[in-house]
């Protein structure tokens, strides 16, 4: 797949490679990325929160027999980020084949999280990401010129060497959602209590514009173990949600934004 085009700058911002453009320095920072997986029903949720003495500040103290949650204190290339600066436009041929699967609803605490069949993917720079999962955030966790919209959605998509690229759309309040309409009232009651719908098939594409303008940094899970070298993709047009489906998602999970982070020498690029 064409990636960027013949820039030789902005081509070294090819996914994989920006942190090692960034400088000798940024590559003492450079650990090795760990394989989280998500929470599984019948799990019990990890004990850390988005408030108190269990919120985002104090990820990194938490887990310390193991240090399991070390780069959510130490690591230098974490997200969330403010979308402030934004380097060079550039050529993006990313292809996207999300197709209709039932899926897994699981409330797990942290967030509304929907897992998907396998076979709905990008192609991005000749390699395959799997959609693996989806979930909510309010409010958005990236901040657009220091402003957050009321939602974000993550698509986490994984390459076989276990590889992140998180696909972020945001949603304003506006028109009533129809797919939205229709998880929400599938939202299990139950924490950790996960729901298959075999009837009810959803495409990720459908929760996705089609305007793709997308911003791209390198980056970090946004929730403990904080992993880094995960590619986002953070489209610039938002999805419109109603303001009763915003208040329903509030019901359960009442906010889950982790803070922005610093960009310390990373740079964001759009791509379209
Ligand atoms: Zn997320």
């Amino acid at each position: 797949m064409v990636f960027l085009n013949s820039n030789p700058i902005l081509n070294h911002f090819k996914r994989g490679n920006a942190i090692l453009c960034l400088g000798f320095l940024s590559a003492l920072f450079v650990l090795p990325a760990g394989t989280p997986s998500p929470v599984r029903a019948g799990e019990p949720a990890e004990p850390w929160g988005y408030e108190g003495g269990t919120g985002p500040r104090h990820w990194g103290e938490m887990e310390q027999d193991h240090d399991k949650h070390i780069m959510c204190r130490e690591g230098v290339h974490q997200s969330p980020v403010d979308i402030r600066e934004v380097l060079g436009v550039e050529k993006l041929d990313l292809k996207s084949r999300y197709r209709e699967t039932p899926v897994q609803i699981i409330n797990n605490r942290h967030t509304i999280l929907l897992r998907v069949e396998p076979g709905s993917y990008i192609q991005w720079d000749d390699e395959r990401f799997e959609l693996i999962q989806f979930h909510f955030h309010h409010p958005s966790e990236h901040l657009l010129k220091g402003n957050a919209y009321p939602m974000e959605i993550h698509f986490v998509h994984r390459a076989a060497d276990h590889e992140y690229v998180v696909l972020a759309v945001f949603a304003r309040v506006g028109r009533e959602h129809p797919r939205i309409e229709k998880l929400w009232d599938k939202i299990p009651q139950e924490i950790d209590r996960e729901k298959t719908y075999s009837d009810e098939r959803l495409s990720a594409g459908d929760l996705i514009p089609d305007s793709r303008v997308y911003y791209h940094y390198t980056g970090s899970l946004t929730t403990p173990p904080c992993t880094e070298n995960v590619t986002w993709l953070v489209l610039e047009e938002p999805i419109e949600i109603s303001q009763e489906q915003l208040e329903h998602f509030q019901k359960h999970i009442r906010q889950n934004a982790r803070p922005v982070q610093k960009l310390h020498h990373r740079i964001i690029i759009e791509l379209k």
